[in-house]
This record gives C-alpha cells, structure tokens and sequence, in this order.
C-alpha cells in the first residue's frame, strides 16, 4: 500500500472523525440499540420512493441544472410562501442541496474571508466551526445557558465587532431541542441592524416543533430575512436522510455568490430526487403532519423514560431529547455514554462534544426518530441503572 512519504500539514489538526460516526459504529460493535446519530429508524413514504422510480423511468438521469430543478425550487417557493409569507425567487434566490451540511459549508465558503469573524452558538452542530477555519475565518464562540440551553442577549452583543461577517443560528436546535422565540428573533433583528453581518439560520428542523409552536423562522421578520441565508434539509422532513438533499434561500446579491462556490463543489444535485420531491412537496400534508407525528414521539420517549433515574424537561423542536444523569453517575458524559453503549446496550450522544473546549456536561442525547418498540425496549434497558 503507498504512503505519503512527507508530513501531512493538516489544515484541520484539531479534527477527529465525527462523534455520530463514532457512536453508530460504537453502536453497531455492541449491538446495542442506536439512539445517537439522529435518523430515523423507519422508512419514508412508499409514494416518495415511487416518485424517484418514475422519474429514474422516464429517463431523468443526468444532471439537473446548476441551482436545481425549476420544478422543484418552484415548489420550495410556493411552500415557504404558504409558511411565512414571504416571496423568493425560484429563478435567482433558491438552490437545491446536496444536503443542509453542503448548503452550510458553500455558504460559509462563499461569504467568509481571512480574518473575518463568525459567531458560533455553542453547543454547536460539529460542521459550522471547521467550514469557517478552512475558509480562513476566525470562530467566535458564544456559550448558551448550560441548564436550559437559553440566549443572554446582552453578553451576545458583546461578541459583535466591526470583523464580524457572519453569525450562525439554529432553531430548533440540535442538539439541545431548544427553540427560540419571536423575542429572540427580535433581539437578533436589532443586533445586526445597520451593519454588514450575514445570518446563518440552520432550519433543518423548521417541521419538528412541539407544544403547538410557531417555528420562529428568520423568515417572519423582514429586516433579519433580508441578511439571512436559510438552511433546510429534505432528510428530515421527509425521512430520507440518506439521500442527502436540502435547499437554501437567500437575497439574489447573496445567492449569486452561493452558486458562484456551489457550481464548483458540486455543481448541481441528484435529479430524479429533485423531481419526486417537486411532486411530493406539492401536498402540504406531507410536511404539516410532521409536529404531531414527533410529538408523539417524544412524548412516548418521554413517558418511558420517566421511569429511568434520569431527568428530563421534554424537548420543544428537533427529534433529540436531552436526559440529565447527574443523579446516576459522576463520570464525564462521553465515558458515560460509552459505558452505557457497551454494558447497557444503548447509545447516546454526550453533549460535551459540541463545545470547542473542554466543557463539563451532565446531559446525554437521545433520538426519539424510532419505532416505539425500539424506544420501549431502550427504556427497559435504562431502567436498570
Ligand atoms: N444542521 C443540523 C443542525 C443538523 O442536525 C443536521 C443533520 N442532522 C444538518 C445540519 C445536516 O443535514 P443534512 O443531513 O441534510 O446534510
Ligand atoms: N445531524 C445528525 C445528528 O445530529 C448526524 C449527521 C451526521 O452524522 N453527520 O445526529
């Protein structure tokens, strides 16, 4: 086998393979029951997958156009208009993804520049901070309240300065299951006003909202909508996080220097999907069903896992759930979740992964995206601690 015979001068040192990755093979060595990497463990709907057989028949098989099919971006335009009430321009102001993690990473590459500044939320999804190191950025990290997950305003402001180019949002939030309300909206909205910073609002879980919310989406508040870049993913909403598809919105100026980066990496995304997708998304149903699906969910999850010593305040967006093991344990939470992954046989997410720096946790994640009997029988196996 060759080897490099030089040094390898990492552009990311700090970097090891992702926890999702480590914990589901971690999983899969102990056959253990798999609650950490977040994905659903049932199977999106027939008609989807009949839809992507049809067009695959028809012969839509080579490349879509650059910004994806009109067909499609067409229907994100109707859907966001039905949502939010605002208009986007499936012409100019929509692309189609390979994914929300390639929207992330094409956006950050395309606004971010050697010395700019990008305020990071943290605990933050693991692909945010390495995007802007490799685009020459500087992260600047804000830490949540470590009980509830919630937003000092007065302490963010303080992070604003005249190199800040970009702030990253994520509500609901992974991996807290918090979510913001119109009064964060709103103190965001004023922060940023009359300067030059970009929004970044991560919405890959803008269907997966609890308790009869309202998804505060950057959307409904023109003055922050008019800087943002809005993320989203077909993998959650429609139960297809394998096919790696999502979409992103924006201002014409910001999305022309999207595509400009997007044409390269990728240059446009898998076709027959974009197809079945334009039809599928054309039924409201298919998304306007999702709250009560996964409120179900949890709130089974979380009846069940009353019973455990664990403790927990049920989630209010995403399909994660945070467990509190401070009453079980003194080990740090990623010695725990492995323990709990090789003795018990179930895996979680330990929360101090999602810090840039050594940070102490007592919360473990859990995905609740499983059939019942799956979380039933995790919960069983949590009771003997
Ligand atoms: N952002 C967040 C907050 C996520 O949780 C995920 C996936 N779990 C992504 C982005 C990436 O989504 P995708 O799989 O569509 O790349
Ligand atoms: N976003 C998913 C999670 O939070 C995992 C995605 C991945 O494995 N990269 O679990």
């Amino acid at each position: 086998m060759p080897h490099y015979p030089s040094m390898v001068n990492s552009k990311l040192p700090a970097v090891k393979t992702s926890i999702f990755s480590v914990m589901s093979r971690l999983a899969n060595e102990c056959n253990a029951i798999n609650l950490s990497q977040g994905f659903p463990g049932f199977d999106c709907s027939p008609e989807l997958i009949s839809l992507v057989e049809k067009y695959m028949r028809k012969g839509l098989n080579q490349y879509a156009p650059m910004p994806g099919v009109y067909e499609l971006r067409e229907a994100i335009a109707e859907k966001t208009a039905a949502l939010y009430g605002v208009s986007y321009d499936p012409e100019n102001e929509i692309t189609v993804t390979s994914g929300a993690t390639q929207g992330l990473f094409t956006a950050i590459s395309a606004l971010v520049k050697d010395g700019d500044e990008v305020i990071i939320i943290e605990p933050a999804y693991d692909s945010y901070a390495p995007a802007v190191e490799l685009a020459g950025g500087t992260p600047v990290y804000f830490q949540l309240n470590a009980l509830d997950y919630s937003i000092n305003w007065e302490a963010f402001r303080k992070l604003i300065s005249l190199r800040t180019r970009l702030i990253i949002i994520n509500t609901p939030h992974n991996p807290s299951g918090s979510v913001w309300n119109a009064a964060d909206m709103q103190q965001l909205e004023k922060l940023v006003h009359k300067t030059d910073i970009v929004v970044l609002s991560d919405e890959v879980y803008e269907h997966i909202i609890f308790d009869e919310q309202a998804h505060q989406s950057v959307l409904r508040f023109p003055k922050l909508a008019e800087r943002s870049i809005i993320i989203s993913s077909f993998g959650k909403t429609f139960h297809t996080t394998g096919w790696k598809m999502g979409y992103c919105l924006g201002p014409e100026n910001l999305m022309q220097e999207f595509r400009k980066v997007h044409q390269f990496l990728v240059f446009s995304s898998n076709t027959p999907i974009q197809y079945a997708l334009a039809e599928y998304l054309k039924s409201s149903e298919h998304y306007e069903g999702l709250p009560a699906f996964y409120q179900a969910k949890r709130d089974f999850f979380v009846d069940v896992f009353r019973q455990t010593k664990f403790t927990l305040k049920p989630t209010a967006g995403t399909y994660f759930q945070l467990l509190d093991y401070s009453h079980i344990s003194d080990e740090t939470d990623t010695e725990f979740a492995v323990r709990l992954t090789r003795e018990i046989g179930v895996a979680s997410i330990p929360i101090s992964v999602f810090y840039h720096k050594k940070t102490k946790s007592s919360h473990l994640r859990f995905c609740f995206a499983k059939n019942n009997e799956e979380l039933e029988k995790a919960g069983e196996l949590l009771m003997k601690l």
